[in-house]
């Protein structure tokens, strides 16, 4: 047994690994942050989904567009998802996000980087990208103590070398939280939250951004964010999250 070995067992014997969702014990802290049942649970977004926002679909091929996105032009040219917002993906990503569970953050980057990797961005050249995440602001930051988007964004940038830019936007107003408010409300609250950092003024052109949060609910802030980008020159604006709800308008 090597040193490494060695000193993971005796992890493991210490701190017991425990599921993050319902607390079994779990065999070894090294492959999984969930037991076999809660991992069961997860709902992953195959296809076929809405080719523009991602939406899981019951039928469709891949030009398939939602009944949403045939009423509705986003400023975002696609969105993709890694796990559908039900029970599970809500209460990791809500562990996450609150801070008592930051050591979910690799397997929901691992989630975010299966969303990216469904994106037409994929396969291009990677100099012609920017990463970046969805904004706090400041005073919500000093609050929850780290920005969940932006601690995802960095992974991201490590395992992709996707260029990053965490500062890309700035949340100029102190929003609502979104989550009791319905669509036209959230589309009113997000309304010229986010600017543009001044360093980047000019920096666009001919990019895509490749915009990432935890999850998409409406798309009301990741489209507020993504129109932004676009008045500054961005090409297209791509988006990926964790997770995101089943029905288009859901404000769950
Ligand atoms: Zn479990
Ligand atoms: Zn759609």
């Amino acid at each position: 047994m090597t040193f490494g070995a060695v000193k993971e067992k005796f992890l493991d014997i210490l701190f017991p690994p425990t599921c993050a969702l319902c607390e079994a014990q779990l065999q070894t802290q090294k492959h999984a942050e969930l037991c076999g049942n809660c991992w069961q649970l997860v709902k992953f977004i195959t296809k076929p989904y809405c080719k523009i926002c991602g939406l899981p679909l019951d039928y469709g091929d891949d030009n398939q567009v939602c009944l949403g996105c045939t009423q509705n032009k986003h400023n975002f040219d696609y969105a993709r998802a890694a796990v559908v917002y039900g029970a599970i993906g809500k209460d990791l990503i809500l562990k996450f996000k609150h801070g008592d569970k930051i050591s979910l953050q690799k397997m929901l980057a691992n989630w975010l980087l299966r969303a990216i990797s469904e994106l037409p961005s994929a396969n291009v050249d990677k100099s012609s990208l920017i990463l970046a995440p969805v904004s706090l602001h400041w005073t919500r930051l000093l609050m929850r103590k780290y920005n969940q988007a932006a601690l995802l964004a960095k992974d991201i940038n490590v395992k992709t070398k996707i260029p990053c830019a965490l500062d890309l936007l700035k949340r100029t107003v102190m929003t609502k939280s979104q989550g009791r408010l319905g669509l036209n409300q959230r589309r009113a609250n997000v309304k010229n939250a986010f600017q543009l950092n001044l360093k980047y003024k000019g920096n666009l052109c001919n990019k895509t951004v490749l915009l990432v949060d935890d999850v998409f609910t409406t798309g009301s802030t990741l489209n507020e964010c993504a129109k932004v980008l676009r008045r500054e020159g961005a090409k297209e604006v791509h988006v990926a999250t964790i997770a995101r709800t089943h029905h288009p308008w859901a404000a769950s």
